[in-house]
């Protein structure tokens, strides 16, 4: 299976619609560090941490969602629903008191998967602003 995790080969790719490697996560089709799961959402480790916990949330049903910037107004309440689970993730590793959300949308932000994904980052003395 292709690795998606490379900025260089995927980072400039076009939004798309097709398939990710997300989908045969969520299918389990590939192995995956499983840190949070619900019957919308799935949290598992990055296969390519930035950070001593670095935990990927993304939704269960893509439904069109494949950046933050496509997101339509029957997409709040999965949108809501991640970004609560980013703090159930965040007190289940340990940083409650300091971590940081990101998502990534669109090719200029570096995103590299087209299946939103919030990013949970945290666990060392983070910098701002990021790169
Ligand atoms: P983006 O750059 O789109 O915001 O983030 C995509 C993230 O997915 C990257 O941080 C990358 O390391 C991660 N990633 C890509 N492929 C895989 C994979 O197969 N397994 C896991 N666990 N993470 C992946």
């Amino acid at each position: 299976v292709k690795n998606a995790s490379n900025k260089e080969e995927g980072g400039a790719k076009s939004a798309g619609g097709g398939p990710t490697i997300f989908d045969n996560i969520i299918a389990k089709e590939i192995p995956s560090s499983i840190v949070y799961e619900d019957d919308k959402v799935l949290a598992f480790r990055d296969i390519n941490p930035q950070a001593p916990v670095h935990v990927l949330i993304i939704p269960k049903q893509r439904d069109g969602l494949t950046e933050l910037g496509k997101a339509e107004q029957r997409h709040e309440d999965i949108l809501g629903h991640l970004l609560y689970a980013s703090k159930l993730v965040a007190e289940k590793e340990g940083i409650a008191d300091g971590f940081r959300v990101v998502i990534n949308s669109g090719p200029t932000a570096c995103q590299s998967v087209y299946h939103l994904h919030l990013h949970v980052l945290g666990g060392r003395q983070l910098k701002w602003p990021p790169g």
